[in-house]
């Protein structure tokens, strides 16, 4: 790090330049549970049918710039209002970066609770913004990981922020935050306010329906969650003057034919997708009972599709579940809130069985 050549130092950012890369630790050989894929494949015939179709492509031409029919099919799945626009990302990650293009300027904001997504405020520095973080709630290490309604208010006040983020539910914590918290956050925030309900599949609630009656809401959705992690496509609902601008800033063609071509395929066949995701809220909540029973272990309540919880010595204990061949999330280095936190992605049954005997062989 520290013998950059002089001329880099010169040129690049020194907020980027402080920055450590996201870093994705490999994975081969683990029963992986770190990033909240769906640990399901497809029935082979349909395999063979969405083979099929891939072999129409012309991969030799460019892809449609902006998909109408896709967008269409995606908007009536994911209930987006009558009247409301739909722009696509290059994963939800894309479409982040496209709205902190949009309003960055010298001295603009970007607030989110703390901790939530890291990529709000990695995507508020890449684009030169100021990044707030307010902490979620925390009663004597008894955290609910609740929104902080009166000090998200006070903030909002103060920084007048450009945009607000909030996962809902959120990660990595897996709550849902109180629907009138987030109606207040909305009605007092001069700008744009981002509910991002990557974990939508596996929650049972939403804001989509609100956006016909919030004219500073936009709502974000991705297939990644949902078991199309690799497609990497993501979805921005909202009122057509903000997105129109937001789609000013978009590279043209970012979403590649493949995934077009996929995710036509797969709306189509989405009662596989909705039976997986059954499958996972199913066994999300056995994965909870078990760790309820454990001791020495606290999980926090979930509403997507992983579970964070508490342990004495987390380092010792991700590092044992490592050695036995399982990957989890380790957040407890982050410190605050998350001290001593893991946090496990709700996998197969049999996976999950896996990460529990690990788990008790890891804490004994
Ligand atoms: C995983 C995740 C995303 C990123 O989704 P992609 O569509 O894969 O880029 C966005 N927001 C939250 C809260 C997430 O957890």
């Amino acid at each position: 790090m520290s013998d950059l050549p002089d001329i880099v130092t010169r040129w690049i950012r020194p907020e980027i330049q402080a920055l450590s890369a996201y870093h994705v630790p490999p994975a081969r050989g683990f029963i992986k549970l770190d990033a909240m894929e769906n640990p399901y494949h497809w029935p082979e015939q349909m395999v063979e049918q969405w083979l099929a179709q891939l072999r129409e492509i012309e991969l030799n031409r460019y892809p449609d710039p902006s998909p109408a029919g896709l967008k269409q099919g995606l908007a009536e799945v994911m209930c987006v209002p009558e009247g409301q626009e739909v722009i696509l990302g290059n994963g939800s990650d894309e479409l982040i970066q496209m709205i902190a293009m949009a309003m960055a300027q010298p001295g603009r904001k970007v607030l989110a609770p703390e901790p939530s997504f890291v990529m709000y405020r990695m995507i508020a520095t890449f684009t030169g913004m100021d990044y707030v973080g307010v902490p979620l709630v925390s009663k004597g290490g008894a955290e609910d990981f609740s929104l902080d309604r009166e000090a998200m208010l006070a903030a909002i006040e103060q920084h007048e922020p450009a945009a607000i983020f909030l996962a809902y539910p959120n990660n990595p914590t897996g709550n849902l935050f109180d629907r009138d918290a987030v109606k207040a956050i909305i009605e007092a925030s001069p700008g744009l306010v981002v509910v991002d309900e990557a974990y939508h599949a596996f929650a049972g609630d939403s804001f989509m329906s609100e956006l016909v009656r919030y004219d500073n809401l936009v709502v974000m959705r991705t297939v990644s969650k949902m078991g199309l992690a690799g497609l990497r496509l993501g979805l921005l609902a909202g009122p057509a003057p903000w997105l129109t601008e937001f789609d000013k800033v978009r590279l043209p063609y970012n979403i590649n034919v493949l995934t077009q071509k996929s995710t036509e395929f797969i709306l189509a066949h989405r009662e596989v997708l909705d039976q997986q995701t059954r499958q996972i809220c199913v066994d999300r909540e056995v994965l909870m009972q078990a760790l309820v029973e454990m001791e020495g272990v606290t999980p926090f309540p979930s509403k997507a599709n992983f579970i964070l919880f508490r342990v004495a010595g987390a380092d010792a204990v991700f590092a044992s579940l490592k050695e036995q061949g399982v990957l989890i999330k380790n957040l407890s280095s982050t410190g605050g809130l998350l001290q001593d936190c893991l946090r496990v992605t709700v996998g197969s049954s049999e996976e999950n069985s896996q990460f529990l005997t690990a788990l008790a062989s890891a804490i004994m």
